[in-house]
């Protein structure tokens, strides 16, 4: 009896207790749950502001690392970004599924979770629209409104708030010109404005003049407070990989998303725009869709995908879209997920999506995890940042950090791969990629006898061609990661 009564108990707690999880978290619950999770693993997390909403609220980031705060050279950084359309809510749960799942099992000693974390560096920001997420959790899942809460509180699509290189870079790979790392476009105006650039500015890299100027777009609005703190975040951590979490198909959809052609929806699949990471955009694609319970088998919510996978403009086109900034802005390469065809699954939904997704979630971050890295040091093993690492025959380059450590996600194969910086002779080195871990490929760069020389173009480098600094001081890193800290430390 006593045994039957501790089944009858424990029946009872999971009953009362497991599904509990299982639920959608207000804004409040979500930063509970965040600390709640940086309490139980204080060691290897970190939670982080990169700004407010239009209403206040923050957005919060979990990081996830062996050394939380820090960025270890030759360890990637990685970023989950949820929720950017308010309404669109499974993200936000599955990052806090997946926030709760890397604390137990780093915690429990499972192998691959411990390796994940101490060589990775995480960052889960599950809700990128914390104001348009309080407007659609008012309605619930029981919505007429099939767009309400889509937007932030000034009612602006993020997803179309970021600046439009695409024009740029088409028109480049054309007629010559960078193929990373694209400025911002002129037409970003820049106007002086001192209050509200406090919190901009700190953190980011000085690479363009954009630190100490407000944003307007074409129109002349000021860019919405959670893009300008994405974009401010995206360039102040040099990040290899990114997913963003949307809802409403169930495809795993890789860049380009703005089309060449200018097609617009009803146009559909006509319009295949690759970048020249194609193969691997499909790749990274595939790896989370056939991961995942079903994406892969295609048929969902009424639509045919062939691997449950897209590129962004063959189905259909979207300007001023965050996953196309990130490849042609920063050295991040991201996918877009949409994870469910209900954007606002009921409460018991949450728990079959999540299963449906874990190993998905996991394996995208191992993606990280291949390809080449290594250092770039010049004859007295300085760090050399801002270094251009070119693979030919892909017309996109990557860059070294503020450590002079790069990442360059690539399939298995041979490359020829360069890097050159200002003021050194480029290096070529002939590598062979396996499909394992990333081999680590080092340069060590010589200064260039013609250095003297004005206007010397590095072959394949782009527009970033400014002179470095000599040496790149430790001193100066530390610095401005210390700064980074401070500026990101939310409030208490
Ligand atoms: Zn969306």
């Amino acid at each position: 009896m006593p045994h039957l009564f501790s089944i009858f108990l424990h029946l009872l707690f999971f009953k009362l207790v497991a599904p509990v999880t299982f639920r959608h978290h207000r804004y409040d619950e979500l930063v509970r749950m965040l600390y709640k999770v940086h309490n139980e693993c204080p060691y290897i997390t970190r939670v982080y502001s990169i700004g407010r909403s239009v209403k206040g609220r923050h957005l919060y980031v979990l990081e996830f690392s062996d050394y939380p705060g820090t960025h270890e050279p030759l360890e990637p950084e990685v970023k989950y970004v949820g929720n950017m359309h308010g309404n669109e809510v499974l993200g936000r749960e599955l990052l806090l599924q997946l926030s709760e799942f890397l604390c137990e099992e780093f915690r429990n000693g499972n192998q691959r979770i411990v390796r994940l974390v101490e060589g990775t560096r995480i960052h889960i920001m599950p809700s990128m629209n914390p104001d348009g997420y309080e407007v659609a959790a008012a309605q619930g899942p029981d919505t007429f409104g099939y767009l309400v809460g889509r937007n932030n509180a000034n009612g602006v699509d993020l997803n179309r708030n970021f600046p439009d290189l695409n024009t740029y870079i088409y028109y480049n790979e054309k007629n010559g010109g960078p193929n990373h790392h694209l400025p911002l476009p002129d037409n970003w105006k820049s106007q002086s404005s001192e209050n509200r650039t406090l919190c901009l500015f700190v953190f980011i890299p000085s690479l363009e003049p954009f630190s100490e100027h407000m944003l307007f777009d074409v129109s002349g609005a000021a860019v919405e407070p959670e893009t300008k703190a994405v974009i401010q975040w995206i360039r102040s951590f040099n990040f290899v990989l990114s997913a963003n979490l949307h809802g409403g198909a169930v495809v795993a959809n890789y860049p380009y998303d703005k089309s060449f052609e200018h097609r617009v929806r009803g146009f559909r699949r006509t319009a295949n725009t690759p970048t020249p990471d194609d193969k691997l955009f499909q790749k990274l694609a595939k790896v989370y869709s056939y991961a995942h319970g079903w994406m892969h088998q295609g048929w969902n919510c009424g639509d045919y995908f062939p691997d449950g996978i897209t590129n962004g403009a063959s189905w259909y086109s979207l300007s001023k879209g965050m996953q196309d900034f990130n490849y042609l802005h920063t050295n991040c390469f991201e996918i877009t997920l949409e994870l469910s065809c209900d954007k606002f699954p009921r409460q018991e939904e949450l728990q079959r999506e999540w299963l449906g997704n874990r190993e998905a979630l996991i394996q995208f971050l191992e993606q990280v995890h291949q390809g080449i890295k290594g250092m770039v040091l010049d004859e007295n093993y300085n760090n050399v940042a801002n270094a251009v690492i070119s693979v030919s025959g892909i017309n996109h380059d990557v860059t070294s950090g503020d450590h002079g450590d790069y990442f360059r996600l690539l399939l298995p194969g041979t490359y020829t791969v360069t890097a050159t910086a200002p003021g050194f002779d480029p290096e070529t080195l002939i590598v062979t990629v396996g499909p394992g871990e990333p081999k680590l490929v080092n340069f060590q760069l010589k200064r260039s006898i013609l250095q003297a020389t004005p206007k010397r173009k590095a072959p394949n480098s782009g527009h970033r061609n400014k002179v470095l600094p000599k040496k790149v001081q430790p001193q100066a890193a530390g610095k401005k990661e210390l700064k980074m800290k401070q500026s990101q430390r939310g409030p208490a």
